[in-house]
């Protein structure tokens, strides 16, 4: 059922809370200012006040924002989206640090790798890999649950001379749960103690049966530190990649998720934005979570100014006015005032749940007290 506070409603009506909380009670509805009445109440009320309303429902203001399905002849390839997870100290970082090395420009003079929430390589025969520069499954399970589904393929890094350990198995578990297709990295192979076929031995505990024991599931052995077989890795990505047939419509306006949002002195609010469908452009006014901007500067994953992304290319991206947060959704909206309409709205309707939470919690403490 819809609610306001009636905090909320005060605000709305530019009335004193006070005299709303007067004016409920004229009526027979005891309220403190941070309780929710309902709409119809609220609409008694506003009548009470001689204001006028309007009653919008999120259907009503969300219809049509993301645009109409892609007809199959609009989709070309896209390149895939990776995430690394893996138990701690099993090589996550490096191997990331390592791959984006592997980009066939990364030496060139001024190529300064920078950090912003991913990043992508570039392969010798053209094709490219996107990888979320944020390892680990919470990372990955908080975007997921603000409903961004970013990633295509999981990488998961086991160390050889260690196995499966705790977050190796929960890194299993989480991919199992997005459907998300997994590749092992059997890294540490340069050390002294190295086993991969027990790692192979123990994945199978887990329900993951490898190419090596008659199963689908890829596995590369690799060492980070010494750069072994990183484009063996990358050749695995590619080819789960053309299995999954990925495609994307880069004539659109665009939409995708938040991969990291920060407020930076000097610069506002700067986010790592991944697109996953159509073109994001200079210029372009966009909605992410409850917040939006207008694209005042687009910087790739070196930090240099590019006019536009397309599908799967990540871009730091200056001009929200408000911090989004991870995993939030974003979309390129015709105008401000759609910008401006969606998401007020969206922040009405993340007050009233924190509001109603937060009237729960007073209702059951008081009940605990009796
Ligand atoms: P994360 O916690 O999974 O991100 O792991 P890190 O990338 O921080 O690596 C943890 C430790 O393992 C560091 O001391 C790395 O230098 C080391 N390490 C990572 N990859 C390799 C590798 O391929 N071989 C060896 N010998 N050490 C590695
Ligand atoms: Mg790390």
């Amino acid at each position: 059922p819809e609610t306001i506070t009636v905090q909320e409603l005060a605000n709305r009506m530019a009335e004193r809370g006070a005299d709303v909380i007067k004016a409920l009670m004229r009526m027979g509805v005891m309220a403190t200012i941070n309780q929710t009445i309902d709409a119809d109440t609220a609409e008694l009320i506003i009548g009470e006040f001689g204001h006028s309303f309007r009653r919008v429902s999120a259907s009503d203001v969300e219809i049509g924002l993301m645009g109409e399905e892609d007809r199959d002849s609009n989709l070309v390839p896209r390149p895939p989206v990776v995430t690394i997870m893996g138990h701690v100290d099993h090589g996550k970082t490096s191997l990331l640090d390592a791959l984006r090395q592997t980009d066939v420009a990364a030496h060139e003079a001024g190529g300064i790798t920078q950090h912003i929430g991913a990043y992508q390589v570039n392969l010798e025969d053209g094709k490219k890999i996107t990888f979320i520069d944020t390892p680990g499954h919470a990372a990955f399970s908080e975007m997921r649950a603000r409903g961004a589904n970013v990633t295509d393929i999981v990488v998961l890094v086991v160390a050889a001379d260690d196995g499966i350990m705790q977050q190796t198995v929960e890194a299993i578990h989480h991919a199992k749960a997005a459907k998300v297709p997994i590749i092992i990295a059997i890294n540490k192979m340069d050390k002294p103690g190295a086993n991969p076929g027990r790692v192979r031995q123990e994945l199978l505990n887990h329900e993951i049966v490898t190419e090596e024991m008659g199963g689908e599931v890829l596995t590369v052995e690799v060492s980070a530190k010494q750069k072994l077989n990183l484009d063996k890795l990358e050749e695995a990505l590619l080819l789960q990649a053309e299995i999954l047939d990925l495609k994307a419509n880069p004539d659109r306006a665009a939409q995708g998720a938040v991969v990291e949002a920060k407020l930076e002195r000097g610069r506002g609010t700067v986010a790592t934005l991944l697109v996953q469908k159509g073109t994001l452009k200079v210029g372009d006014i966009f909605v992410a979570g409850t917040e939006w901007g207008r694209v005042r500067a687009l910087l790739d994953d070196r930090g240099r100014p590019v006019e536009s992304a397309g599908p799967a290319v990540p871009v730091e991206v200056l001009g929200l006015q408000g911090t989004p947060l991870a995993g939030d959704n974003f979309v390129v909206v015709e105008s401000e005032a759609r910008a401006r309409e969606i998401t007020e709205f969206r922040q009405h309707t993340h007050r009233q749940k924190v509001a109603a939470a937060s009237a729960r919690g007073t209702l059951e403490q008081m009940f605990s007290k009796i």
